[in-house]
């Protein structure tokens, strides 16, 4: 690691812990973090440019202008919570990521990056934040943490955009209800910080924490870009309830039973919708609010889990092995987020004989929860069912090592946020990821359909073909994560082409990603165009009445207000390499 630490120099560096840095990483999980982090600088020949494109300023607004106004905010809230963004990008790591660029870039680092970072400390600030883009016409990209990876990380859409950092000052658990369940957090509060605190108050062995694959995410940025975790409580925007809401004009709103002006927190994590149109929704995967607070129940401790994983041997054998899955877990005998991982995810296929799990090419993890009579009944019934498939194998847990992948599934789907799921990114020196996830029914003719859709388009552009199944309820994400070295231009391009055929040749047999990179929402947007686009234009409908003079995350899930439409923003076949557009109208209000 040493040999790198003259171009790297934050490869050194101690990793920051919770709770010195919102953050940072658990206790539990350091020594982990810092093999993980050698491990990564280990791999990394990039170097840190330079910056050949200063300085980065919006399109519609003057040198001079951008300045004054960045100016101007520092007189709002103290000049150490605004800083230009003048300095060489530093990609850091899962840990230590920046906030101002995406780390993991497609297009050339210099494309979506910010003009600026600012801090805002309260809900007051944010309104003070959105009034002086209004007043000076500067495009603004809200973050809760940044590690958002996989679909931008931090970066904002619109080059030269101002990013209000929200997580840096914004980090309390304003509330955990032990009673009903429930909790009531602030931007900077991630997976691992929750967690952390439950077990500072002794509340860990009666209520989990939902947490996805890797915990440094904030629990408001990944619900409301609508990820998921593990436990029965996967679906993270279904678990939340209640918001406090900065408009883009300024206006704060408080929705479902935060809207109460009895100080609303008695009823606001128990009962989402309140009273009238539930309006929550615009306000995921959109461009519409700046989210400053959000209720989000937690899980009762389900009185005992156990986790299993099966093997089958042949790549034929997703399609009936899909039809064995879908009433299982429709009916939550399979209880939580059903993983169905290709070998390749793992461990190269010639290789996996060697492993403790041993040579197979589907592994299925899952966890039965409830006490041992409870479980025993559901893992006999998925037993039978699965040994249905010839060859299937049981993998005993006793044989399997601390370091195995297997432990690390056991401790997120019961609630424990690890850092192990970064492994794989190191596929590729440089390594980064964007992902392809489209959503389908949870059938065997349309799982088969997905993947030699990705494998023929995988191997036209001769990129290593990692696909992973999640089951949710009644639909499945495919989800195939491209791992590309992000110093190599023409890797890159390969990446990117792939991604865009596959999101086109998906939508054209009828499936549609639930989420995408900030370099596919263009095309992803265009793909859900029913009845002439009708839902793109309510959402330009939405977008004009509640931002007129769309400042708030230009662009941001494919939505842009007026003053930037038909200039040439979208992105997609043909645009590679230019995020931009030709300028921006003039002010609207
Ligand atoms: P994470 O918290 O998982 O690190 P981010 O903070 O990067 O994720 O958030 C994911 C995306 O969701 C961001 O790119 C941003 O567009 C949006 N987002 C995050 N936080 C907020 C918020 N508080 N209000 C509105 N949008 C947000």
């Amino acid at each position: 690691m040493a040999s790198f630490s003259s171009f790297q120099p934050e490869a050194d560096s101690a990793v920051p812990t919770l709770p010195e840095s919102h953050s940072g990483i658990p206790p539990y999980l350091l020594e982990k973090a810092t093999r993980a982090k050698n491990a990564v600088f280990a791999g990394r020949t990039k170097q840190v440019n330079e910056r050949l494109r200063l300085p980065v300023i919006p399109q519609g607004i003057s040198r001079d202008d951008f300045l004054k106004a960045l100016e101007e905010l520092k007189g709002e809230l103290g000049g150490e919570n605004v800083e230009v963004n003048d300095k060489p990008l530093k990609d850091g790591w899962y840990m230590e990521h920046p906030n101002t660029h995406d780390m993991m870039t497609i297009l050339d680092e210099e494309e979506f990056v910010a003009g600026a970072v600012v801090y805002p400390g309260s809900t007051e600030e944010v309104v003070k934040v959105v009034k002086w883009a209004n007043r000076w016409l500067i495009p603004v990209f809200p973050i809760s943490m940044g590690r958002n990876l996989g679909y931008g990380g931090a970066a904002p859409r619109v080059r030269g955009s101002v990013t209000i950092d929200l997580g840096k000052r914004m980090n309390k658990i304003l509330d955990i209800n032990a009673q009903d369940y429930t909790c009531l957090v602030e931007p900077g509060v991630s997976f691992y910080g929750l967690h952390e605190e439950l077990g500072k108050r002794g509340l860990r062995e009666h209520m989990w924490v939902d947490t996805p694959d890797l915990g440094g995410g904030s629990i408001i940025g990944n619900t409301v870009d609508r990820g998921v975790g593990y436990t029965p409580y996967g679906d993270h925007w279904a678990c939340h309830s209640g918001l406090e809401v900065v408009l883009p004009t300024g206006e704060v709103i408080r929705t479902g039973m935060g809207a109460l002006t009895h100080d609303g927190e008695n009823t606001w994590g128990v009962f989402p919708y309140g009273f009238g149109p539930f309006s929550d929704g615009i306000f995921s995967q959109s461009n519409f609010g700046i989210v400053t607070k959000m209720g989000m129940t937690l899980m009762p401790n389900p009185g005992g889990h156990e986790s299993f994983m099966y093997t089958f041997p042949n790549e034929e054998d997703l399609g009936p092995l899909m039809e064995i899955i879908r009433p299982l877990r429709i009916s939550t005998i399979l209880e939580n987020v059903a993983q169905l991982r290709h070998v390749t995810q793992t461990v190269i296929h010639s290789a996996a004989a060697n492993t403790p799990v041993g040579d197979h090419t589907w592994a299925y993890y899952g966890m039965s929860y409830g006490p041992p009579h409870i479980r025993a009944y559901k893992l006999a019934i998925i037993d039978a069912e699965f040994r249905k498939i010839p060859g299937c194998r049981k993998i005993d847990p006793a044989t399997l090592p601390e370091d195995e992948y297997f432990w690390s599934r056991d401790r997120i789907a019961s609630g424990t946020p690890d850092i192990h799921e970064l492994r794989w990114v190191n596929w590729a020196p440089n390594g980064a990821h964007i992902a392809f996830s489209p959503v389908s029914p949870i059938r065997g003719p349309d799982a088969t359909k997905l993947f030699q859709l990705g494998k023929r388009l995988h191997e036209q552009y001769g990129i290593d073909f990692m696909p992973a199944f999640c089951v949710g309820l009644r639909e499945m994400h495919l989800i195939v994560e491209i791992v590309f070295d992000r110093d190599d231009p023409e890797e890159k391009k390969r990446a990117l082409g792939c991604l865009r055929d596959m999101v086109d040749e998906a939508a054209r047999e009828g499936y549609g990603e639930y989420r995408t990179h900030l370099v596919l929402m263009d095309q992803v947007a265009g793909t859900y165009a029913w009845n002439d686009g009708a839902l793109g234009k309510f959402n330009e409908r939405l977008k004009d009445a509640l931002d007129p003079n769309g400042i708030l995350a230009p662009g941001r899930c494919g939505i842009w207000g007026r003053r930037y439409r038909g200039r040439g923003w979208e992105m997609g076949k043909g645009s590679e390499g230019r995020s931009e557009g030709d300028g921006v109208g003039g002010r609207v209000v």
